[in-house]
């Protein structure tokens, strides 16, 4: 089931932010220490009496130097575009104005459900300059302070109250769910066209739903798949879709949905800075990965090309060392037949479960071969490894002192699970405990 999606607008210098970070609290405080993934988010998850969600700041869309009401016009229609529910900030000391209702006509017209909350409203006496925002006509008005964190839980109250039934669209447990991200005109839409190409699939249709996220299931050689998120790939021609936080912004919800992202890199180009930090997202979220080198035909290409292409992408991209790499072209659907049998396999490998007791017998060979190196004159003992988990496999090493396992040997033992066990396209997570 995707988590519903709650975005933030308002005019500038109302509290949107503030009132984001309040909202996702502790979540943010994921160490990111991928290079390239900024720490000046938009989106992140929020819960509130068990429900989950999705939010996002949509003042943190810039585009460009457009003036203000563009801007803010922007802003609305990415909430109207992304949200279930939006929430919409005021501010109760400068009171109403005309930006304000430049903003509730927008959202009025989109029919989404909106939440008013008026912020700054930090002590009672100040609740009186709630009434006048009744004239928005979305309805109620909380009275929020955003920086002391009053009122949110009867305003996160009314925003769950919003949010749509429990849809049953989980799909069967067989079926992989796939994304394809990358920055805007790298061959994305161009690829979903290629592998839905009528004689290969079989395109089902897809049900109407109340959500404007459509993911197109299809069968192919007797495999199910979803691409997640069709409809935000083949969206065209507004001015915010260019933006590079919106890019990520999308990429990060259709990320969500999926077993396997498809990280598309533009052939042609390169790598840039924007490729790495979508894909930083996708390995952050422990999804499978599929490197895919799209428009392979424009590239002009002698016998060392591709080897060279692969050695540039495994120094831009060293997180994902164990993301396979599929040259392509979704125009001329050179290669594409590598490419469903590639995401079967990573989507195997996100999901395979190893037996513990060759997994200790790995471990136990490892550490006799490099003994875990002693810090202050304490030494590292593993006891005992399980994996506790898929999607991604998780494991757990049973130690004398989890603070004596370091990064550097935690890799040595990733790598000696990987000789054995291959893990092909997927992030592997280790974690330690402390053995009572
Ligand atoms: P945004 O532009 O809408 O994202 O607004 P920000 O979150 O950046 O806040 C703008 C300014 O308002 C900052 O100086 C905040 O510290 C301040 N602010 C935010 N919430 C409150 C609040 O509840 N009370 C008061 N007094 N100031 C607030
Ligand atoms: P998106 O923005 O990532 O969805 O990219 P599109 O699928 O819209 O493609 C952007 C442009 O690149 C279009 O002009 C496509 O025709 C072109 N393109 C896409 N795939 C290929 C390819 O494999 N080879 C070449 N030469 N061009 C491609």
């Amino acid at each position: 089931m995707a988590k519903p999606t709650v975005a933030i607008v308002g005019r500038p210098n109302v509290g949107k932010s503030t009132i984001f970070n309040r909202i996702i609290g502790d979540r943010v405080a994921i160490v990111e220490d991928i290079p390239g993934v900024t720490r000046d988010r938009i989106y992140g998850s929020g819960e509130w009496l068990n429900h989950y969600f999705n939010i996002i700041d949509t003042g943190g869309i810039e585009i460009g130097d457009e003036p203000l009401l563009i801007q803010m016009r922007a802003q609305a229609n990415v909430a109207v575009d992304e949200a279930d529910v939006i929430l919409f900030i005021v501010d109760g000391r400068d009171g109403l104005t005309g930006a304000d209702q430049e903003v509730a006509e927008m959202l009025y017209r989109s029919k989404k459900p909106v939440v008013l909350g008026v912020n700054k409203i930090d002590n009672v006496k100040q609740e009186l300059n709630l009434y006048e925002f009744y004239s928005l006509g979305v309805g109620e008005p909380f009275a929020i302070s955003g920086s002391h964190g009053l009122g949110l839980g009867d305003l996160l109250d009314a925003v769950i109250a919003h949010f749509p039934a429990e849809e049953d669209d989980d799909y069967d447990e067989s079926t992989i769910k796939f994304s394809i991200i990358g920055r805007p005109n790298v061959g994305k839409s161009s690829l979903v066209n290629a592998i839905l190409g009528k004689k290969r699939v079989i395109v089902s249709d897809i049900a109407g739903t109340t959500r404007d996220a459509v993911d197109t299931p299809f069968t192919k050689d007797g495999q199910d798949y979803v691409i997640i998120d069709t409809a935000g790939i083949r969206k065209r021609g507004k001015v915010y879709e260019k933006t590079e936080k919106y890019s990520v912004l999308r990429a990060q919800k259709a990320i969500e949905g999926s077993d396997v992202v498809l990280v598309v890199i533009n052939g042609e180009e390169g790598i840039i800075e924007q490729d790495k930090k979508i894909a930083g997202y996708a390995h952050q979220a422990g999804r499978a990965i599929v490197i895919v080198v799209n428009k392979w035909d424009a590239v002009e290409k002698d016998d060392k090309t591709m080897e060279s292409f692969k050695r540039k992408i495994r120094d831009h991209f060293q997180f994902l060392s164990y993301a396979p790499i599929v040259f392509l072209s979704a125009q001329t659907k050179q290669r594409l037949t590598s490419l469903l049998p590639m995401i079967q396999t990573v989507a195997e490998n996100h999901s395979m479960r190893v037996q513990t007791s060759l997994l200790n017998d790995v471990i136990m060979d490892a550490t006799a071969m490099t003994p875990p190196p002693s810090d202050k004159g304490r030494r590292l003992k593993i006891y005992y490894a399980t994996q506790v988990s898929v999607k991604p496999p998780t494991f757990v090493l049973f130690v004398n002192d989890p603070e004596l396992l370091h990064f550097s040997y935690e890799r040595y033992l990733e790598n000696k699970i990987r000789d054995t066990f291959g893990f092909i396209g997927t992030p592997i997570r280790i974690f330690s405990r402390r053995k009572h």
